[in-house]
């Protein structure tokens, strides 16, 4: 199995050649062909298992094969992680897949200034990787719109959910479009989780490794 099958565009298989990836994980070698033909996602995946790349890899050629985002405050990509360590990673994850393809990307968490973040969205962001409470508070401020948004990354769902995050998940899922791609990232699943992905996938691909 290579990265070659998986039906990624010469500039992101230049990258993974770059950053010397031989060969897909198993998470990367399910996810990404999913991903890339806009199907819904379950995974069981633990940290060192590749899942982000298995995540940002198609959500990346995805967004250079559709248009960008018209208007200034949107997001194309949402990802929600537990903590701001998570979040610097996940964007570092995007800088790094994303290298020369002319994508936007932003981390927003709690703990920092707001204003810095508002200023960044304004002009509009392909992907935002963003803890739940800060993002609210900036969709509460006006300061994102998901109107455009295709796809909605859960990472460590489980975590989110121990660190209490449930309440402010239920609300962006509220505040985002019914039409979407949705993938779900979790070490574990508890009830808890499958209740949560019950009510915000369709038809997932259940993907355990
Ligand atoms: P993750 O599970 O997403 O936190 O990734 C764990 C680590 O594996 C990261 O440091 C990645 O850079 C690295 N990695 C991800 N996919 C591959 C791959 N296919 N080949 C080699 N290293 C990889």
């Amino acid at each position: 199995m290579s990265f070659d099958t998986l039906g990624l565009i010469d500039p992101l298989l230049r990258t993974l050649q770059a950053l010397n990836y031989q060969k897909p994980t198993p998470v990367q070698a399910k996810a990404i062909p999913a991903v890339l033909s806009g199907r819904d996602v379950m995974a069981a995946a633990q940290t060192g298992t590749g899942k982000t790349a298995g995540f940002a890899l198609p959500i990346l050629q995805r967004l250079t094969q559709n248009g960008p985002a018209v208007g200034s405050n949107r997001a194309r990509v949402l990802v929600l992680v537990p903590t701001r360590e998570l979040a610097e990673q996940v964007l570092q994850s995007f800088i790094d897949y994303g290298n020369g393809l002319g994508l936007r990307f932003l981390a927003a968490y709690g703990g920092v200034s707001i204003n810095p973040q508002m200023m960044a969205l304004r002009k509009g962001v392909d992907v935002l990787v963003a803890t739940p409470g800060r993002l609210l508070d900036l969709h509460r401020q006006n300061a994102v719109q998901f109107d455009q948004l295709q796809t909605l990354v859960l990472d460590e769902a489980d975590r989110m959910l121990d660190l209490g995050f449930a309440r402010e998940l239920t609300a962006v899922f509220a505040a985002l479009p019914a039409q979407r791609q949705t993938l779900l990232f979790s070490a574990t699943f508890t009830d808890d989780i499958r209740s949560m992905a019950a009510g915000i996938l369709i038809n997932p691909l259940n993907i355990s490794v």
